[in-house]
């Protein structure tokens, strides 16, 4: 079976590092890099750490509008899988990346294979929803994560083509969590030098076009850790790095340790350590969940509604107040409660694949 994968971000990367070797032990992969995250900090650090096979194709393709990133990202898959002529196309979660590589292998008759498939928001402005609704919609292989995303998918009648197979997130937050020691991880500051963790500290991650498009609800978020009991520290994306700086130096924030981007080794080493998580990721908001600590997400929808459960995630507007207040509610952990799989969906997404080529 040959497969041309497609990636392009960072939680896409880390869903490759679990499924790229196992496939490659008896397939042919092709791996595409769209481009769209480009930094070391963001793309080449996850190759390295995580030991993802290095792309056959990077595409370069980064920034502009959604529909000028898609279009050309579209363009320049198109001409791969011309070249390439795989039996699949195989693609992960909600990006950008995700929705151009499903829309040039559909037009031209390459089965489709949808990693997160059903995931959904059910919020329209969110860019995200719409990737997602209409990768499903043109993929053949439908794979979901979680139970709740199998049934979105019934509800809009995907599921003969669905699989529940559970979450590739969760086999690499096994696999990976524990290599790194907090001792072990360097912050690099945004502001240049390097930091030592405190021994007590929230971890924060948030760049979401819904928080960071304007200083308002950035600030308010920012707000919050300075009414926090320790430290937070914040890995600020590239896309709001000047906002954060600006930011914190006009209203004087100095609870909050702004960061370079970290690896994913350094992220969930930093995950497990933490006190407690504030988020609008999708990844965190799941690691949180997997690591038992109590998140809240500055979001007003939620994509995984299993991690709400015992109210270990909870919603909350770009409100500082609101932020701390759910911050410190108390969270009911059930171990026996494991929403996200077995931690052994690399193997599943894999059979699902040949099983469909064998049919
Ligand atoms: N992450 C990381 N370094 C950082 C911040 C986050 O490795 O500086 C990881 C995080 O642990 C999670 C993933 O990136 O596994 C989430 O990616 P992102 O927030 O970019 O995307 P989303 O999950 O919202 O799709």
């Amino acid at each position: 079976m040959k497969i041309v994968t497609v990636v392009g971000a960072r939680p896409q990367f880390i869903k490759a590092a679990v499924v790229s070797h196992l496939l490659r032990e008896k397939h042919e992969e092709i791996l595409i890099h769209t481009g769209q995250h480009f930094d070391y900090n963001m793309s080449e650090q996850f190759f390295e750490e995580l030991d993802i096979p290095n792309p056959d194709y990077n595409l370069g393709i980064s920034g502009g509008s959604h529909a000028q990133m898609t279009g050309k990202m579209m363009i320049a898959v198109e001409d791969v899988l011309g070249k390439e002529k795989p039996d699949w196309l195989l693609v992960y979660g909600d990006t950008n990346s995700t929705l151009a590589a499903a829309l040039a292998a559909a037009k031209i008759h390459i089965p489709i294979c949808h990693v997160e498939a059903g995931a959904r928001t059910h919020c329209m402005t969110n860019p995200e929803e719409i990737n997602r609704i209409c990768t499903d919609h043109v993929s053949s292989l439908l794979l979901a994560s979680t139970q709740s995303g199998y049934d979105e998918m019934k509800k809009e009648g995907l599921s003969k083509r669905g699989i529940l197979v559970g979450d590739p997130m969760y086999d690499a937050f096994i696999k990976y969590s524990s290599r790194l020691q907090i001792k072990d991880v360097v912050l690099h500051m945004l502001y240049g030098g390097h930091i030592t963790i405190p021994d007590e500290y929230y971890y924060m991650t948030c760049h979401r076009e819904e928080n960071t498009s304007d200083d308002k609800d950035l600030a308010e978020i920012l707000k919050a850790t300075e009414l926090l009991d320790a430290p937070t520290i914040y890995p600020v994306h590239p896309r709001n790095k000047q906002r954060a700086l600006k930011l914190r130096e006009k209203y004087g924030f100095n609870k909050v340790i702004l960061t370079e981007p970290v690896g994913y080794l350094e992220s969930a080493c930093l995950v497990r350590n933490s006190k407690k998580i504030i988020t609008d990721s999708g990844g965190l908001q799941r690691e949180a969940f997997y690591a038992g600590k109590k998140c809240v997400t500055v979001l007003d929808f939620v994509c995984w509604p299993e991690t709400m459960v015992g109210k270990r995630n909870e919603l909350s507007r770009p409100i500082a107040e609101e932020i701390v207040d759910k911050i410190n509610h108390k969270q009911t952990v059930d171990n026996h409660y494991l929403p996200f799989g077995d931690g052994h969906s690399a193997e599943k997404i894999v059979m699902a694949l040949e099983h469909e080529v064998n049919k």
